[in-house]
């Protein structure tokens, strides 16, 4: 996908999301994810993923780094990186936190990125094509 984000932009996202997936909470499943939002204020939220012995509790990086943005002030979002480890390619968003993104920037530049290098650039809109809002927010 084309991005207007500089690749310098990129490479600090992932750094941040990775900074943050090593702070993950993941005693269960192992599978440690950063995440990082890039601000319409130019500042960087991050989040990582916080399990739990009930497992349905088990809050995604994604929706960690929108909770902290919003709890600072921020509501719009640039871009987002997701960091993690996987054997066949980065990792995107689930369906949940494509949902939570959408609410509050339906065309986000969403990079999904491997902690070992390799890097995906999608847009949201593609990740979640006709998504469901109201009308009158
Ligand atoms: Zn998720």
């Amino acid at each position: 996908m084309e991005t207007t984000l500089s690749q310098k932009q990129i490479a600090e996202l992932i750094e941040a999301a990775t900074e943050a997936r090593h702070r993950a909470y993941a005693p269960y499943s192992h599978f440690l994810v950063g995440a990082a939002l890039l601000g319409a204020d130019g500042k960087t939220y991050v989040g990582c993923n916080v399990e739990n012995a009930s497992f349905g509790l088990t809050l995604c990086a994604e929706r960690a780094a929108v909770a902290n943005a919003i709890a600072q002030g921020c509501r719009n979002f640039c871009a987002l990186a997701v960091v993690s480890e996987t054997d066949n390619g980065p990792a995107t968003p689930c369906g949940a936190c494509r949902q939570v993104l959408a609410e509050f920037s339906p065309s986000l530049t969403i990079i999904c990125a491997r902690e070992s290098g390799s890097v995906r650039i999608l847009a949201l809109n593609d990740l979640l094509p006709e998504l469901f809002y109201f009308n009158d927010r």
